[in-house]
């Protein structure tokens, strides 16, 4: 008898699918409904696309939800970052710290603002700041400690905290990919001086294109209020009783103009659609919950691959689990790439599978080169900041994101059959990671 040739296990190698059936609408998001065409339609109607009265309703809705003071509606949450910033004190020739792993819209502002940035190490295990990274990075002119929640994950918030009141810095969580997410119990942008994020329509809170900030610091949001939302300097709001005397007379000689030259206000369109969705948020964000755990139960002890989530049982929590993302450990695969296992992953018919996350800023000519303000000097040195700059091999966590981290699926809905189909996909590839390589 012939030995027969092995079959090919893999689709890579021309083995069957994992995945075969309809993805269906698990992966579509926002949920919109008639409650949100009508919301934004009325607004339509009654032109009241720009003005403020919804927005001021959202407001007081999303401070209550977060528990928070106060809250103050964005065009878009790179505004809100930035507004944060300068309210923060952030001014030229500071310097505030920042992972090197997460989207610009979290630090690039500060150049703007004639600050530089100084980037800091990531966690192979929570692709968020490493907390032991910060300290020695603080110098006399470092104002802001920036934290990123990345991929829906919750920095550790108790050390960092520590380290900024111990050296009076300001500490803003930038929850663009964490709304409603928890750190030991505590919500995500509550714990800092001030949260920002966005709200746009990718995010897991998605409302159009806009963002939002909280604070219970009335100072910081007095500030905000000047810096980009000209027509309510000095202004009693309608929905925060506790803003009713807002007279900040440092600030109220600049009223109706804004301090920062911006106009921040937030699209009306978008504040209807957000008080609709934010009705729904913790229910549907509950049943992503439900559905990435499955996920990752499925994948329980599967070798090189890892959750991306919390220990069960720390009260700490994913949130809406926006650009979900898996670990990579390539020593318990052979060696086998990311790059080459997420290919076999998307062969075998998940599409979505791609190695990394933002790519590192800290090597970014931006951060290096960039001259925003024609001082003949790149911004980051030309306010008399100390030279922060860090070239390749500095950070070599972050540097490494595309070897340590790859997409997953981003479920909407708890569906099991699905789910398993999707997780035999990761299951199936890492299992036999010998016929890729
Ligand atoms: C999306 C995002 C932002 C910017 O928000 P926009 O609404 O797109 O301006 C800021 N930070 C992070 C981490 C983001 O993912």
């Amino acid at each position: 008898m012939k030995p027969q040739p092995k079959k090919p296990t893999l689709a890579i190698n021309g083995g069957p699918k994992a995945l075969t059936k309809d993805a269906g609408d698990i992966f579509k998001w926002p949920i919109v409904t008639k409650a949100d065409e009508n919301a934004v339609l009325d607004v339509l109607r009654r032109g009241a696309m720009s003005g403020t009265d919804i927005t001021k309703h959202f407001e007081k809705e999303y401070a209550d939800w977060m528990g928070m003071k106060f809250a103050l509606g964005y065009c878009n949450g790179t505004e809100s970052l930035r507004a944060a910033m300068w309210a923060c004190g952030l001014g030229a020739g500071d310097e505030m710290i920042c992972p090197s792993v997460t989207y610009w819209a979290s630090c690039t502002a500060a150049l703007t603002l004639g600050a530089a940035v100084n980037f800091a190490e990531i966690l192979p295990d929570t692709l968020c700041i490493d907390p032991k990274d910060i300290e020695h990075r603080i110098g006399p002119r470092t104002k802001v400690i920036m934290v990123v929640h990345y991929c829906g994950y919750p920095c550790d918030m108790d050390p960092i905290m520590k380290i900024a009141r111990k050296h009076k810095l300001k500490v803003i969580e930038d929850v663009s990919h964490a709304h409603g997410g928890r750190y030991k119990g505590k919500m995500l942008g509550t714990m800092g001086d001030i949260g920002a994020m966005s709200l746009m329509a990718g995010k897991s809170l998605a409302i159009g294109e806009a963002g939002i900030m909280v604070t219970n610091n009335r100072d910081l949001y007095e500030r905000c209020v000047a810096y980009g939302h000209y027509e309510r300097t000095g202004l009693p709001s309608n929905f925060n009783a506790v803003d009713r005397s807002i007279f900040n007379p440092a600030l109220n000689k600049f009223a109706g103009l804004p301090l920062g030259g911006y106009k921040h206000r937030m699209n009306q369109t978008c504040s209807a659609m957000g008080r609709e969705q934010l009705k729904h948020y913790d229910r549907r964000m509950a049943e992503i919950q439900a559905a990435m755990n499955r996920f990752w139960d499925l994948l329980d002890g599967v070798p090189g691959l890892k959750a991306h989530r919390p220990p069960a049982n720390s009260k700490s929590t994913m949130g809406g689990w926006y650009a979900a993302r898996g670990l990579y450990r390539a020593e318990e695969l052979g060696g086998l790439s990311c790059e080459k296992f997420c290919a076999a992953v998307r062969a075998e018919g998940f599409g979505g599978c791609s190695p990394g996350a933002n790519m590192p800023l800290h090597t970014h000519a931006v951060f290096h080169e960039a001259d925003l303000f024609n001082m003949g000097k790149p911004t980051m040195i030309s306010f008399g900041q100390r030279d922060v700059r860090q070239g390749p091999g500095s950070l070599p966590v972050a540097e490494s994101i595309r070897e340590i981290a790859y997409s997953i699926p981003w479920f909407k809905h708890d569906r099991p059959a699905i789910i398993k189909a999707h997780a035999q996909a990761y299951r199936k590839v890492a299992e036999h990671a010998d016929e890729v390589r």
